[in-house]
C-alpha cells in the first residue's frame, strides 16, 4: 500500500537498474562456475593433477567474487551538523519512522539502515553477532542511547523490506554522528565512506554552510576522486514559514498575499544555490557547473514524512497543517530523490559491478591459459602415447612374421633332441 509500495513495484525506477545489472552479472558469474566445475572434473579425469591442474583456485576465487556480489549494495551516506534533519531525511525517503529523530545523541555513532527478512526489525552492534530486537521507535532510541559507543562505531538496523519497499531494493542508508562533533574524521571516512556511492550533505537552510561540514567533504574528496554529492538544504519549511514569507502563495485566500515574501524567499534560495554550486564545483572540484545545478535542493523533511505518513493513512488531505508553500518543497524533494536514485544505481553499477567484471575476465583469460597449456600437454601425451603404441606394434608384426620360423626352428630342436634321445636309448639296450 501507499506510495512505498508503488515506487517498489515502479519498473522504471531507477533502482531498478542495479538490480538487473546485479542480476545478469550474477548469472554470467554462475555460467563461469558451471564451466569450471565441468574443465576441473575433466583435468581430473585426465589425471593432470588431483587439484583438477590448477582449476581449484579459480574456483575458489569465483566463489568469493560470488559471495561479495551477493552482499553488494548501493549505499548512500548522509552528513551534517547534528540537528539539520539526517535521520528525518533518511525517514522520509524511507515513508517512515525508522530512525529517531531529534534526539542528537542517539545518533552518536554511524547508524546503517537495510532491509530485513521477516516482520520485525533488528540490530547488529559493531561486530558482535547478538542480534537485539527492535519492536518499536522508542525501544531503538533507548537501546542506542544506552549504549557507550565509539563515533565511529557502526549499527547495522535491519528493517523489514515488507515496510519498506525502498529497502527491498538493495539500498543501505548511512546516518552519521554530527560533523561539528570533534571527531576523527579520517577514521570515519576510512571506516564508513570509502565505499559510498553517493554522499548526502543535509544542511540548514537557516544557515550557510559551515567550516565544519566544508572540511568534512574536503577530506572526502582527497580519498575519492570525484564523489557524487547532494547538498539538502533542509528546514526550508522555516525558513519559508518565517515572516519572511507570511501568508505564502499556498494560502487559503490567495489574493492579499504580501509578495514581499516569496521575492525575498527566491533571493535568499538564489543566494544558497549561488554558493552550494561554488562550494561543489570550484572549492571541492567534483563536478561541472550544470551538473551541481541538479544536485542542490531545498526541503523539508519533516513536512514530506508528514505528508507521507498521512497519505498511508489514506488522508484526504495529506498536506493538512502544512507551512504554506509546501508542495513546491514536496516536489523539489521528489526531484532529490528521482537524481539521486539515478545517480546511486549508477555509481553503484560503475563502482560495485566494474571491480567484478574485471576480476571474472582474469578468471576467464586464467583459465582458458590454463586449458591451452593443459590442451598442449595432451597433444604430448598423445603424442608420446601415439609413438609407444607404433613400437609395441611393429615388435607384435616382427613377432608375427617370426612366428613360422620360429615353430620350425622349435621343430628341428624337438627332432634333433628326439633323435638324441632315441641313440642314447639303443646305446644304453645294446650295452
Ligand atoms: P539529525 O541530528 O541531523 O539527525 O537531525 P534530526 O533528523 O534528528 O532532526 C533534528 C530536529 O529537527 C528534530 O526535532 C526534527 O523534527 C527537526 N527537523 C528535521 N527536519 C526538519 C525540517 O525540515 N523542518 C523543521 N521545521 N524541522 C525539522
Amino acid at each position: 500500500s501507499g506510495n512505498g509500495a508503488r515506487e517498489a513495484r515502479d519498473p522504471s525506477s531507477p533502482l531498478k537498474r542495479f538490480a538487473q545489472a546485479k542480476d545478469a552479472i550474477r548469472r554470467a558469474f554462475q555460467h563461469l562456475s558451471e564451466r569450471l566445475a565441468e574443465s576441473q572434473s575433466f583435468l581430473q579425469a585426465a589425471q593432470l593433477g588431483s587439484d583438477g591442474g590448477g582449476v581449484s583456485s579459480l574456483v575458489q576465487r569465483t566463489q568469493e567474487i560470488q559471495k561479495v556480489l551477493s552482499r553488494d549494495r548501493m549505499k548512500v551516506a548522509f552528513f551534517g551538523r547534528t540537528s539539520n534533519g539526517k535521520s528525518s531525511v533518511i525517514n522520509a525517503l524511507l515513508h517512515g519512522r525508522v530512525l529517531p529523530v531529534g534526539i542528537g545523541h542517539t545518533t552518536n555513532c554511524f547508524c546503517s539502515v537495510v532491509g530485513g527478512e521477516g516482520s520485525e526489525g533488528y540490530l547488529l552492534i559493531g561486530d558482535s553477532p547478538e542480534k537485539r530486537s527492535v519492536k518499536s521507535l522508542q525501544q531503538l532510541a533507548h537501546s542506542l542511547s544506552s549504549q557507550h559507543l565509539d563515533p565511529s562505531e557502526l549499527v547495522r538496523i535491519f528493517w523489514p523490506k515488507t515496510k519498506c519497499p525502498l529497502l527491498a531494493e538493495d539500498v543501505e542508508f548511512v546516518d552519521s554522528p554530527g560533523v561539528d562533533m570533534n571527531a576523527n574524521i579520517d577514521d570515519w571516512i576510512t571506516k564508513h565512506c570509502l565505499d559510498a556511492d553517493v554522499f548526502v550533505l543535509v544542511s540548514n537552510a537557516e544557515s550557510t554552510l559551515m567550516n565544519a561540514e566544508k572540511n568534512f567533504f574536503h577530506r572526502v574528496s582527497e580519498r575519492i576522486s570525484k564523489p557524487n554529492v547532494f547538498i539538502l538544504n533542509n528546514r526550508w519549511d522555516a525558513s519559508d514559514s518565517s515572516d519572511l514569507a507570511e501568508g505564502g502563495e499556498e494560502g487559503e485566500g490567495g489574493e492579499g498575499i504580501d509578495s514581499a515574501g516569496p521575492r525575498l524567499m527566491e533571493q535568499v534560495m538564489q543566494q544558497h544555490l549561488e554558493r552550494d554550486i561554488k562550494f561543489l564545483t570550484g572549492e571541492l572540484s567534483v563536478t561541472d557547473e550544470q551538473t551541481a545545478s541538479h544536485r542542490v535542493f531545498f526541503v523539508s523533511a519533516k513536512e514530506v514524512l508528514h505528508y507521507r505518513l498521512r497519505k498511508h493513512q489514506r488522508s484526504a488531505d495529506p498536506g493538512q497543517g502544512l507551512a504554506p508553500g509546501y508542495r513546491a518543497r514536496l516536489q523539489n524533494f521528489e526531484q532529490f530523490e528521482r537524481r539521486f536514485k539515478e545517480c546511486l544505481s549508477s555509481s553503484a553499477i560503475h563502482t560495485k559491478f566494474e571491480q567484478h567484471h574485471k576480476q571474472g575476465q582474469t578468471v576467464v583469460g586464467e583459465l582458458s591459459q590454463l586449458l591451452a597449456n593443459q590442451d598442449s600437454l595432451l597433444r604430448q601425451r598423445r603424442e608420446e602415447v601415439r609413438i609407444e603404441l607404433g613400437a609395441c606394434q611393429s615388435r607384435a608384426q616382427q613377432l608375427a612374421q617370426n612366428k613360422p620360423s620360429l615353430v620350425a626352428s622349435g621343430d628341428h630342436l624337438v627332432s634333433m633332441a628326439m633323435g638324441q634321445v632315441g641313440s642314447f636309448q639303443s646305446k644304453a639296450l645294446r650295452d
